[in-house]
């Protein structure tokens, strides 16, 4: 067996398995042997039975004392229960729906358990603990075990078991990264940490070990980077003139005033559009910050020196509201703009164009401002003479289409077009920086004055109806509402409210007289946007949604957003949702509906009572949840980011000085082949070969 040995050849390893760990991109003992676990249990400590605390997590070890299978029949259920018992106390066990452990286990057999532990009438429970026969080696509830994401089938028994089996075939990985660097750096051989990643003894084998891994993914992304910032050095963009007598009648004829940040940053793009180098900027503001105005000015300044300007943004809906809206602020000002999805083309002149029609249009000129989605970067559309190129919501797309999107601009001369980037998604100025060396930053930091602060509450069981009564009399005023729910349908899964369910609820016992409707991924994007049209045009009270609803959505009129089951999203998730309501002078509730009565689930939801900008939110989650759920919209936009985390500054910081020094005296990474490869794969970049 060597590193490119499919896993199917390992022992114990039959077809089924194969196909399971296919779905995971595992083929080969190298992809098994890269698949990071993303966690770990500490089990090195196991307590007394006898201190065992009711409402904790706790690991035990003892023997079966007991063990014995029952049918709940009132129930349906198949119940195991087992007396544990250490040199202390007995424990009692139960576990529901697993017949097989009651086959697996004997009296007499020592075990190691890990779980919640309950008390029942003053007598210690533990419910569906995580087990394991300890006989040898133990690698499932001893010591640090890795937890590794998985399809729903494969188990993190079967994928550790089979680790385990070709560990020692990581002494064969090649190490790609310069010794010297490495030495530098003081990190491990590749070899090693891939050993420490999967069975660590101790944190500070977890910690060297990641430390290499992420150095690894953010060093190449650094290079990235970098190589992509000489390449726009190097590229010549056309300038745009600033037209400022046009662009002041355009900001006069909005329906208010800028904020100073919105001029700020607006005069910033301008500026750096009035030059020859290809404008490479990421404009951050929170949500309703209002980036769209910003954007137009540099769009409607891009159009009258005779060239075309495209957003690109990622949903159906949002580009249909893009269009609208952007329609309605420069009718008047004689442009034409284009609307281009999967399912829908339009112009400003247009309510109805073939797709053959509008590619056309787009080819000729004709059409001038291009809203769209990920239609805009599919092979087809040509554009005449695209020179500004708009990204909303940044973060919800991949490197590779960003630079599809500029290339698209870019083939027919060897010219690139400006880059906009718009995000919500509050990233330190810092971190960007490390993060994205090829782009400048504007930052947009105050809201509109006209905003009211959005009073926000926690709602338990009790006061539900009281929360729709409230609904009723918000709807009476004129007000819309949002409910969100984490699930579409009650059958995708046990426990969590659903927007079929929730939809059935209120239009037919709670509010029977109120228009209400539904809105979910399912939905074909054009009944999605017909939705949002009738919503947007107030013929519908209440939206009852799923994330789908998460980016971007405009609807000034909405006054309540209540969230349905709000502990299962992040408090930065929470906090888009929340934008959605407030955005005009309105006096707008958040209602995060709550029957978890934990005080874990408490507290964390209580951050959004205190703080009302992304920023702080994300600090909160980072304490609650771990980094993971905090940068996990971001990180989207970095899949090959599998272990490196974008709150790690300062080994970003490392990995960046890094890759400068490497690039300075070897600028075209010469004698280097495997790094050449790794980036070329990573970005798609060919101009190093
Ligand atoms: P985001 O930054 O989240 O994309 P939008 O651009 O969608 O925010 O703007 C949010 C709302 O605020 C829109 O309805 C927009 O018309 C409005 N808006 C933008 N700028 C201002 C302003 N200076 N004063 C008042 N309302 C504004
Ligand atoms: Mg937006």
């Amino acid at each position: 067996m060597n590193l490119s040995t499919p896993v199917a050849n390992i022992t114990r390893v039959g077809k089924v398995t194969a196909s399971k760990l296919k779905r995971l991109d595992i083929f080969t003992i190298q992809d098994l042997l890269f698949y990071f676990p993303w966690r770990y249990d500490d089990f090195s400590m196991s307590t007394p039975i006898a201190q065992l605390q009711p409402n904790t997590r706790a690991n035990v070890v003892g023997t079966v004392e007991m063990l014995n299978n029952k049918k709940s029949f009132k129930r349906r259920l198949n119940i195991t229960e087992a007396l544990i018992s250490d040199d202390s106390e007995m424990l009692k066990v139960v576990w529901f729906n697993q017949p097989f452990i009651a086959r697996n286990l004997q009296v007499g057999d020592r075990v190691s358990l890990s779980g919640k532990v309950d008390s029942d009438h003053g007598l210690t429970v533990m419910t569906s603990p995580i087990y394991e026969k300890i006989t040898q080696q133990v690698i499932h509830t001893q010591g640090l075990v890795p937890n590794y994401h998985l399809t729903s089938d494969l188990s993190q028994k079967q994928l550790r078991f089979l680790i385990n089996q070709v560990i020692d075939l990581a002494q064969q990985v090649e190490d790609w990264l310069p010794e010297t660097i490495r030495q530098e750096q003081r990190l491990l051989t590749l070899a090693t940490a891939i050993q420490k990643i999967h069975f660590p003894k101790n944190q500070q084998d977890i910690d060297q070990a990641k430390a290499r891994l992420s150095f690894d993914e953010l060093f190449l992304l650094q290079l990235q980077s970098q190589i992509t910032r000489q390449a726009i050095i190097r590229n010549k963009a056309l300038p745009i003139k600033f037209l400022e007598p046009k662009t002041k009648e355009l900001v006069k004829s909005l329906p208010f005033v800028l904020t100073d940040d919105q001029r700020k940053t607006a005069w910033e793009i301008l500026q750096d559009l009035e030059t020859d180098q290809p404008m490479t900027r990421l404009l951050e503001g929170d949500v309703g910050s209002g980036k769209t105005v910003v954007a137009l000015l540099a769009l409607y300044n891009t159009v009258l020196n005779g060239y075309q300007a495209t957003i690109m943004v990622p949903t159906e809906v949002l580009a249909k509201q893009h269009f609208n809206s952007l329609n309605k602020l420069l009718s008047g000002f004689n442009i034409n703009l284009a609307l281009l999805t999967n399912s829908q083309q339009q112009t400003t002149n247009q309510e109805k164009i073939t797709k053959a029609e509008l590619g056309q249009q787009i080819a000729n000129g004709q059409a001038q401002l291009i809203i769209g989605t990920h239609a805009l970067i599919q092979q087809a559309v040509e554009f005449k003479n695209l020179n500004l190129v708009v990204i909303d919501e940044q973060h919800r797309f991949g490197v590779e289409q960003r630079q599809t999107l500029v290339a698209k601009a870019s083939s027919t001369d060897q010219l690139m077009p400006h880059l906009l980037s718009m995000t919500a998604t509050p990233i330190p100025r810092s971190l960007a920086l490390a993060l994205y060396d090829d782009l400048n930053i504007s930052i947009i930091k105050q809201l509109p004055k006209d905003r009211q602060k959005i009073i926000t509450k926690i709602i338990g069981p009790e006061e539900r109806q009281s929360s729709y009564d409230f609904i009723a009399q918000q709807v009476g005023q004129g007000g819309q509402v949002f409910v969100i729910c984490p699930l579409i349908d009650i059958s995708d899964n046990l426990g969590a409210r659903s927007v079929k369910e929730e939809y059935d609820k209120l239009s037919q016992q709670i509010f029977p007289n109120l228009k209400i409707a539904m809105l979910h991924g399912k939905l074909k994007p054009k009944d999605k946007t017909a939705i949002m049209e009738k919503f947007s045009n107030n013929e519908i009270n209440i939206l009852v949604a799923t994330s789908v609803i998460e980016v971007g959505i405009d609807i000034p009129n909405a006054t309540v957003m209540m969230i349905e089951d709000a502990n299962r999203f992040g408090l930065a998730q929470l906090h888009q949702y929340r934008g959605r309501v407030g955005r005009s002078q309105h006096q707008s509730y958040c209602f995060l509906m709550n029957d978890d009565s934990t005080s874990f689930g408490q507290q964390r939801l209580a951050a959004m009572l205190e703080y009302d900008n992304g920023f702080d939110l994300a600090q909160a989650d980072l304490k609650f949840r771990g980094p993971g759920e905090v940068y996990g919209t971001l990180q989207k936009g970095f899949p090959e980011l599998k272990i490196a985390t974008l709150y790690n500054y300062a080994l970003m910081k490392q990995a960046k000085e890094a890759a400068m020094s490497l690039l300075q005296i070897n600028p075209n990474l010469d004698n280097l082949p495997k790094i050449k490869e790794k980036i070329v794969n990573l970005a798609g970049l060919s101009h190093l070969e």
